[in-house]
């Protein structure tokens, strides 16, 4: 069994690394919050003074971070996580960063002699809880060779999807089709409530033609149609459009630096900051269809 360090143990780290101490493994973790420590204390992790205390005798660091300024601050420098850990640790980064940073960050770990991959999650806090996350990971073939045994028992499905940032990628652009493929359903929905068509009728149509996407036949934005979605429980999340939003920009800042026309990539982030912006960050993200069913009256 191998020691862990976890950085990070907000909604997703926490139960991320609750599932490698029920696996047998030995986790020490961190965070900068005194009731996340709390939280994780309960669950069998080992609490550090520091970050750099938990990672002293770690074989792999895993990080869960909000944003890539926090994973490449943390990591980096004289002061960083990869100068405190010994040699030839591995480095897993599982947060949503920007591409530019997933590649400092695997530029830095191998400039100290670590190994590393970028490993985000789709599937939020209920595939953390249940280990059921899909993983996508940047990286080398022996960097992911060594990550995979610890993501298979946070997730259920891991894709290596090339080298260092690739992991990033996909999911950015994963995330920017399901931002888009939503205000495409909830257009449609609308629509069809403006000439008198049922939901389920669109429904029973679409998800079974070649209007079907994820976004209507697994997370349908109005109720009824599919019980489990949020639309049946007030929006509650389910992924917040505050998430949704940040998932867009990133792919919007990538698709600059790249040189890629994403029309309606724009749009839809344009779209998603209106609604957070009148106070919808907390809201599941398929909410954007009662917004979108006000401007229809405007
Ligand atoms: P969160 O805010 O609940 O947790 C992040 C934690 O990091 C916080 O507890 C914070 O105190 C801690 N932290 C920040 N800087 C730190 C540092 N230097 N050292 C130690 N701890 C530090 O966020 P979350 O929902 O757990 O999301 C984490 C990442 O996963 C984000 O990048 C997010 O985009 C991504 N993600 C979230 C979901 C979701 O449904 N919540 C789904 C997929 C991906």
């Amino acid at each position: 069994m191998a020691t862990i360090a976890f950085i990070g143990l907000g909604n997703m780290g926490g139960p991320m690394a609750a599932n490698l101490v029920k696996a047998g493994h030995t986790v020490t973790g961190f965070d900068l919050v005194p009731a996340a420590l709390e939280a994780a204390k309960v669950k069998g992790i080992a609490i550090a003074d520091s970050a750099k205390a938990a990672v002293a005798a770690a074989d792999a660091v895993v990080t869960m971070l909000p944003s890539g300024k926090h994973v490449v601050g943390a990591t980096t420098g004289a002061d960083g996580l990869f100068a405190a850990a010994k040699p030839g640790t591995l480095f897993i980064d599982s947060s949503t960063i920007d591409v530019a940073s997933a590649r400092a960050f695997h530029e830095a770990a191998k400039a100290a002699g670590h190994a590393s991959v970028d490993a985000p999650v789709s599937g939020g806090v209920g595939g953390a809880e249940a280990g059921t996350l899909t993983f996508m990971v940047g990286g080398t073939d022996e960097a992911f060779a060594a990550a995979k045994p610890i993501l298979e028992l946070m997730g259920k499905k891991i894709v290596h999807c090339g080298g260092a940032g690739a992991g990033q990628a996909a999911k950015i652009c994963n995330n920017m089709i399901l931002g888009i493929s939503m205000i495409a359903a909830s257009e449609a929905f609308v629509l069809a409530e403006k000439l008198g068509l049922s939901h389920q009728a669109l429904f029973d149509v679409a998800s079974t033609s070649s209007g079907q996407c994820w976004s209507i036949n697994a997370y349908c934005p109005v109720p009824g149609p599919v019980p489990t979605s949020p639309a049946n429980r007030g929006y509650q999340p389910g992924f917040a459009a505050a998430l949704m939003l940040k998932d867009l920009k990133l792919s919007q800042e990538a698709a600059e630096t790249a040189g890629a026309a994403t029309a309606l990539g724009a749009a839809a982030t344009a779209l998603y900051t209106a609604f957070a912006a009148e106070g919808n960050e907390g809201k599941d993200f398929s909410g954007i269809i009662e917004w979108i069913r006000t401007r229809a009256d405007e």
